[in-house]
C-alpha cells in the first residue's frame, strides 16, 4: 500500500490538504518535510509540570518491583511468569512487547486490552492495524525501525486503567526493554501511559507537542490508536505527531538539544 492510500485510510487526507502545499504526502522523502508548525520548539529536559514527575513516578526506587534477568529471552519469560502485582490474576497472557529489537523508535501504549491479552501482542486488532498504517506512512513498521510495548504488561480487570502501584511494579520490565532496545526516541501513546511515565495528571492534548524526557531519553506523547478510532477528528493531530517523530529520528544526535 502506498503512503497516499495509507493516509486516505487513516482519514486524514482532507485535513492535510487544507493545510497547504508545504505538507505533501510524497514530501515524506525529504528529511523534516511536512513538519508541523512549531515542531522545532523543543523543550529540553522534562517539560514544566507534566514532565517533572517522570522520575518520581518511575524513578530508580520504582525498579524494586521485579528482578529483571538479562537478555531478551529471559526478559520475555520473566514477564510471562511475573506475579509482582495483582494484574497477574486478571491476565490470560502477559504482553511483553514486539518488534525491532534495535529500533530507533520505541512505542509505549496503555495497558493491554482484551485482544492484546488474547494474542499476547501489543496493539492488536483494529487499533493495531491503525497504528501499523500510521507507522507505515512514515516508513516504519513494528518489525522494522519500531518496537512496541505497553506501560504494564498484563490486562487490568473490567477494562479499568492501570493504577500507580501497578506502574511502579512493572517499571523494571519497561526499563529493561528500553535498555535493550536503546531507542533514540520514545513515543508514548495514551493517557495512562503518558501519566505513568511522565507523572502528573495532564491529558494527552496538554502533553503532546512538547519534547519530554524519561531516563535521559527524549519522549513524545500522542493519542492511543484506540482513542483515534473513537474520535477520528484527532487523527490529524496524531499525524502531526508522527511527522514530528519522523523529523526527530531524521536529526543527527549532534543536532538535538
Ligand atoms: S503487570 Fe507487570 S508487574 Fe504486574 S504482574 Fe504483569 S508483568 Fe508483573
Amino acid at each position: 500500500m502506498n503512503r497516499l492510500r495509507q493516509l486516505n485510510e487513516l482519514g486524514i487526507d482532507t485535513v492535510w490538504r487544507l493545510r497547504g502545499p508545504s505538507v505533501a504526502v510524497p514530501g515524506l522523502a525529504a528529511a523534516g518535510a511536512g513538519m508541523p508548525a512549531g515542531a522545532d520548539r523543543v523543550a529540553p529536559g522534562a517539560a514544566a509540570g507534566a514532565g517533572a514527575g517522570a522520575v518520581a513516578v518511575l524513578g530508580e526506587a520504582a525498579l524494586r518491583g521485579v528482578t529483571v534477568p538479562s537478555g531478551w529471552d529471559a526478559l520475555e519469560q520473566g514477564v510471562a511468569a511475573c506475579n509482582a502485582c495483582g494484574l497477574c490474576r486478571s491476565r490470560n497472557r502477559a504482553v511483553p512487547g514486539r518488534g525491532d529489537r534495535s529500533a530507533a523508535l520505541m512505542i509505549v501504549g496503555d495497558a493491554p486490552d482484551a485482544e492484546e491479552d488474547a494474542e499476547g501482542e501489543p496493539f492488536a486488532g483494529q487499533s493495531g492495524r491503525l497504528l501499523d498504517n500510521m507507522l507505515g506512512a512514515i516508513g516504519l513498521a513494528r518489525g522494522a525501525g519500531a518496537y512496541v510495548t505497553n506501560i504494564v504488561k498484563c490486562r487490568p480487570p473490567a477494562q479499568r486503567s492501570p493504577q500507580a502501584d501497578e506502574f511502579v511494579q512493572c517499571a523494571a520490565w519497561l526499563q529493561a526493554q528500553v535498555d535493550l532496545v536503546s531507542p533514540r526516541l520514545i513515543l508514548v501513546l495514551g493517557r495512562s501511559a503518558a501519566q505513568g511515565i511522565l507523572g502528573g495528571e495532564a491529558s494527552v492534548p496538554l502533553l503532546r507537542g512538547q519534547m519530554h524526557r524519561w531516563r535521559d531519553r527524549p519522549v513524545l506523547v500522542s493519542y492511543h490508536p484506540t482513542q483515534l478510532l473513537h474520535t477520528p477528528r484527532d487523527k490529524a493531530k496524531a499525524w502531526e505527531d508522527l511527522l514530528r517523530v519522523r523529523h526527530e529520528l531524521s536529526r543527527q544526535p549532534s543536532d538535538r538539544r
